[in-house]
């Protein structure tokens, strides 16, 4: 079966937005081992629309649309694939039903036009909206598949994963299940990683192994096949065992998990406070920290000390650091860390004080950093980064080894 993506829309062809949908519904068919062939983008227009479902019909078995099923004027997806395809469309009682629920629900009074985002393609199987109103629609005609699904990534993401894919594989009966986990790690290049588990991934055909490198991570797809659900994941199981044994150092999360995400989950296991005291990144560790939900029973607060006086002045920096050894230094960084941590009285006190760049500083390259933990009742440690990136992306970076730091 060999895919083709049709998201309708003129604001993307105006370049309003980029076409996330495309890209969530492919990733979640390379995980089903269906391909994709085509992505294709038309505007609100159905001369062109059926010109685009015309060529899809001659090259894909399976068209999935994204985008024009709600209420106005310019929605005009399934009209247009009615119409193209000779079928007609019908009420759904069902979807009318939840559609008024939501107006209901959300008290507002419902306009009649809203009565056409319940009107489905006939003999279509509906794909449930449990996120917003207008349903999507799966149906099959001379030999293709036909997937209709919302533009709203908030609606489309969950219909497509819950309903869009089993419709799928429940055509393409296929009895084997693809089940993959992602393993992140930190701290470790692609290439080191791939070769610490060479071995593994040459000899390794079910599950697979596939890196991917970004953003100062690498990620490790494990994909296995098996008619079983649970011995799907007895094969993960297994493999993700072997591959700790080799990298697990630099091993931190699953699927989506984030480096933030799992060190404060895991601070808040152990119960520990935080502060920060930031030069370099000038409050981007802690705005990432209140980023996430729940960020106050983790964080005390910080420090955002720019400039060497405020480090001396506010966080106690001994003038003679500053002088002998400068502000991008060890020593700079452990008092920074241990000074607020006593300042904020945390468990753990953190401190990030290095070159940005673009310009060399205070006779150290761009990139430099020291990162300095203070953990209440533990020698206090100051980490050393050479950092090669430019200077938000090594601002970036060194948030992330922060993060790693306190794991
Ligand atoms: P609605 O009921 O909200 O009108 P709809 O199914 O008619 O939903 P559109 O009107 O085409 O969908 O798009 C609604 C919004 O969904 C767009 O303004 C945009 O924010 C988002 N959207 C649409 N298509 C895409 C896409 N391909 N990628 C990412 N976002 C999209
Ligand atoms: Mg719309």
């Amino acid at each position: 079966m060999n895919a083709e993506i049709i998201a309708v829309g003129s604001e993307l062809l105006l370049g309003q937005i980029a076409n996330t949908n495309a890209q969530y519904i492919s990733e979640q068919l390379a995980e089903a081992g269906v391909n994709v062939y085509y992505h294709t983008s038309v505007g609100d227009n159905p001369v062109r629309l059926k010109q685009a479902i015309e060529v899809a019909r001659g090259r894909a078995d399976l068209l999935i649309f994204t985008g024009g099923l709600g209420p106005t004027k310019d929605d005009l997806t399934k009209e247009t694939i009615a119409a193209a395809l000779g079928t007609g469309l019908s009420m759904d009682e069902e979807a009318l039903r939840s559609i008024k629920e939501y107006f209901n629900r959300t008290n507002r009074a419902m306009t009649p036009n809203n009565e056409k985002q319940a009107l489905i393609l006939k003999g279509s199987e509906v794909l449930k909206n449990e996120h917003g109103m207008a349903p999507g629609m799966f149906f099959k005609k001379g030999g293709r598949s036909y997937m209709l699904l919302p533009g709203p990534p908030s609606e489309m993401r969950p219909m497509f994963s819950k309903y869009g894919i089993p419709a799928i594989l429940h055509t393409l009966k296929r009895k084997e299940i693809i089940y993959s986990r992602v393993l992140r790690f930190f701290g470790i290049g692609e290439a080191q990683l791939e070769t610490e588990l060479e071995e593994l991934i040459d000899t390794q055909t079910n599950p697979t192994i596939a890196p991917l490198a970004g953003d100062g991570e690498v990620t490790i797809r494990m994909t296995a096949k098996h008619g079983s659900k649970e011995v799907a994941g007895e094969l993960l199981d297994n493999l993700e065992e072997k591959i700790l044994s080799i990298a697990g150092d630099y091993f931190y999360g699953y699927d989506h998990d984030s480096l933030v995400e799992v060190a404060m989950r895991s601070m808040k296991e152990k119960g520990f406070t935080l502060s920060c005291a930031e030069s370099l990144t000038g409050g981007l560790f802690q705005s990432e920290i209140t980023a996430q939900p729940g960020a106050s029973e983790v964080l005390k607060g910080g420090v955002v000390c720019y400039q060497d006086e405020v480090k001396k002045n506010v966080l106690s920096v001994n003038e003679n650091t500053l002088k002998l050894h400068s502000a991008v230094s060890e020593q700079c960084a452990i008092e920074l860390a241990e000074n607020v941590r006593r300042l904020f009285s945390s468990d753990i006190g953190i401190s990030f004080t290095g070159v940005a760049g673009p310009e060399d500083h205070y006779g150290k390259k761009a990139g430099t950093v020291w990162i300095g933990l203070s953990i209440n009742g533990q020698d206090t440690k100051a980490f050393l980064l050479n950092l090669a990136g430019g200077r938000n992306a090594n601002r970036k970076r060194t948030a992330k080894y922060g993060w790693h730091y306190l794991l």
